[in-house]
C-alpha cells in the first residue's frame, strides 16, 4: 500500500533528533510523499528546507495557523509572497478560523485568511485550511469570496449536512487519525457522505494520534508518529466498500491531483 500523507508538521520541535528515523520509518511503511505545514513565520524557512533536503519526499505548504496569528510581524503577507515566489512547489497553509482556542478574535482570523485566499488565487495554489467551532463563519466567508482554486479542509471534523456546500465551493476532506477514536464516531461517519474522489488522508503528526491500539509499533512518547495513516486507509476503504489498496490507491491520486505532485 502507498499512501501520501496530506498533512503534517515534520518540522515540529517535538520529534528532534529523531526526524531522519521518522522520515525512513515513513518511507518504509508505505508513504511516499507528505505535505509538511508551515504555521508562522517562525518555522516556514524550516519547512523549506525539509522540502528542499528531500524534493521527491516533501513538499511545503506555507500560511499562518490561527493559533500563530498574535506572532506575526507587520510584514508577514510580503514574506509569505517572496517565500511562495521562491518555492514553486509550494502550497498555502495551514491557515483558517478557530474559535474553538481562548480568545479568538474572528475579524483578525478574517483579516489574515483573506490575505491567504488572494495568494492562493493569485498564484493558483492549493489551500490547506484549519476550521475548529467556526464551520459557519466558514462557510460564509467562501460563499462572500471569489471563488478560489481546490482547498483541503483537513483533518475534517465540521457538520455532515455542510458537506455539499462546501463541495460546491472547491472543498476536499481528509481524515486523521485521532477521528479512529471512539468518541469520535460522529465525524468519522461525515466521512461516508464524502465522495472518494475528495477524500484524502493525513497524520497532522506531531498531534492527532489514533487511538492506542493502532498505533502498533510506531506507538513514541512525546508525538505521533506521522507512518501511522495506513490505519485511516483501512477505516475508510470498509466505509466505502474497497479494498485498502484500491482505497490507497484512489486516495492517493486525489492528493496527487490536488498537490500537483507526479502520480504514481
Ligand atoms: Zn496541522
Amino acid at each position: 500500500m502507498t499512501v501520501i500523507d496530506a498533512h503534517n508538521h515534520l518540522q515540529d520541535a517535538r520529534f528532534g533528533g529523531d526526524l531522519p528515523l521518522v522520515m525512513a520509518e515513513m518511507k518504509a511503511a508505505g508513504i511516499r510523499h507528505a505535505i509538511v505545514n508551515g504555521t508562522s513565520e517562525a518555522d516556514w524557512a524550516q519547512v523549506l528546507a525539509l522540502h528542499r533536503a528531500d524534493p521527491a519526499f516533501l513538499s511545503p505548504a506555507l500560511g499562518l495557523h490561527p493559533w500563530r496569528i498574535a506572532s506575526r510581524s507587520t510584514d508577514w503577507a510580503n514574506l509569505l509572497r517572496e517565500l511562495l515566489e521562491s518555492a514553486p512547489a509550494s502550497s498555502i497553509g495551514e491557515c483558517g478560523l478557530d474559535l474553538w482556542m481562548p480568545d479568538a478574535d474572528l475579524t483578525q482570523q478574517r483579516e489574515v485568511l483573506a490575505v491567504h485566499f488572494d495568494l492562493s488565487r493569485e498564484f493558483d495554489k492549493p489551500l490547506t485550511l484549519h476550521c475548529l467551532k467556526a464551520w459557519n463563519p466558514l462557510l460564509q466567508t467562501l460563499k462572500h469570496s471569489p471563488p478560489l482554486p481546490p482547498f483541503l479542509l483537513h483533518s475534517f471534523g465540521g457538520p455532515a449536512d455542510m458537506i455539499p456546500s462546501l463541495m460546491k465551493l472547491g472543498a476536499h476532506f481528509s481524515l486523521s487519525g485521532h477521528f479512529l477514536h471512539p468518541r469520535k464516531v460522529r465525524a468519522l461517519d461525515a466521512f461516508r457522505r464524502i465522495p472518494p474522489d475528495r477524500i484524502h488522508v493525513e497524520s497532522d503528526a506531531p498531534d492527532m494520534a489514533p487511538p492506542f491500539e493502532l498505533q502498533g509499533h510506531y506507538h513514541r512518547e512525546g508525538y505521533h508518529h506521522p507512518a501511522d495513516i495506513p490505519s485511516c486507509i483501512e477505516a475508510l476503504a470498509r466505509m466505502h466498500q474497497l479494498s485498502p489498496e484500491e482505497c490507497a490507491l484512489a486516495i492517493s491520486e486525489n492528493t496527487a491531483r490536488l498537490f500537483s505532485l507526479p502520480m504514481e
